[in-house]
């Protein structure tokens, strides 16, 4: 039977289901929980990342609008933006990026593979969240192209719906494993990811809690996160016909971790990083999925996670970005 979620346009980008895997040497090692990892940073998309998921459904609705451009922004080593051009060119598309900061002389990590992929970068200064879009989106059209806006980070209702089906596959993948889990960790910053799992965690019945670490400090002018993430639920909702509301006091958010702001790589990020990598071999990375690692680890030494306890961490992707914050992750401090 096909759901209000199959029949939404959908631009086939990765591969899928990811692996679910469980870090049994990291638990050992701490002597418990037992975590498990979604593998969200084997999409498969051009080094892959949570942006996969979100694309498809984005693309699908730039392809069924008769669209040839995709347009989107975000910082410099935005993991977005990178997945973005790669989704663009995947399916025949022109891609703009609007990125924060000034050219480098040599481009790294993220900014090189944007090159490679064919993406054609507007530098904004200060502005890193795509602020300039609709400017350049009006020069692309007097210009004759039809571009299609990718909301900053991909977070809008049609972009949370790929994780919304992310839920439907672990479901699936924790019933075929007979698992069951307590709370699902990630990092949650433009909240396509952290929505669609509240939904898809509602619809697909998972009975855990879902807990997003925040990466950004709130910043002046955007309003409370919470309240911000209650509203892309329901409009997330409201385009599958659930009725159900998702208000913002039962979200769970911790946003204790954002130490020196987006991007500071700290003490935290760091030795989430070393562990990850020496205990089992997983690179995660120091914007997003080292600082939310961190935060778990600090959790459960903390107690506020029980030894008893099965967690799953998602792992969203941004290796590429380890290379450009080689300093901060070799020799810090100097
Ligand atoms: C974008 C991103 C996130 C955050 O996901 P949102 O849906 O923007 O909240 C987490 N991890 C990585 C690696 C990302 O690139």
């Amino acid at each position: 039977m096909q759901t209000p979620l199959d029949q939404q346009p959908r631009a086939s980008l990765g591969f899928f289901p990811t692996p679910l895997i469980e870090l049994s040497r990291l638990s050992r090692f701490l002597g418990g929980p037992r975590i498990l990892m979604k593998r969200d940073d084997q999409t498969g998309l051009a080094l892959g990342g949570n942006k996969t998921r979100k694309l498809e459904y984005l693309v699908g609705a730039a392809l069924a609008a008769g669209c040839d451009t995709l347009i989107t922004g975000g910082a410099a080593q935005s993991n977005h933006c990178r997945q973005t051009a790669a989704a663009a060119a995947a399916s025949g598309l022109a891609c703009h990026l609007v990125l924060g900061g000034e050219a480098p002389e040599m481009p790294d990590g993220n900014l090189l593979l944007d090159q490679l992929l064919g993406a054609q970068i507007h530098w904004s200064g200060e502005l890193r969240k795509g602020e300039r879009i609709p400017e350049i989106a009006e020069q692309l059209r007097a210009a004759g192209d039809q571009p299609y806006i990718v909301p900053y980070g991909g977070s809008n209702a049609i972009g949370a719906l790929g994780y919304v089906n992310a839920a439907a596959e672990l479901k699936q993948q924790l019933d075929e494993q007979s698992l069951q889990i307590n709370r699902m960790l990630f990092a949650s910053s433009s909240g396509g990811t952290h929505a669609g799992l509240i939904v898809g965690t509602y619809q697909y019945e998972l009975r855990c809690e879902v807990a997003g670490i925040s990466i950004d400090k709130d910043e002046a002018g955007d309003g409370p996160y919470p309240e911000y993430l209650s509203q892309l639920a329901n409009e997330t909702a409201d385009l599958l016909g659930i009725g159900q509301r998702f208000d913002s006091s039962a979200i769970t958010l911790q946003d204790q971790f954002t130490g020196a702001g987006y991007g500071v790589v700290g003490e935290l990020e760091r030795e989430a990083i070393k562990l990850l990598a020496t205990h089992e071999g997983i690179l995660v990375d120091p914007v997003y999925t080292g600082r939310a690692m961190g935060a778990l680890l600090q959790l459960i030494e903390q107690g506020v996670y029980t030894k008893d306890e099965t967690l799953l961490f998602w792992h969203t992707g941004g290796a590429p970005a380890l290379f450009p914050y080689a300093s901060s992750l070799i020799n810090p401090g100097r």
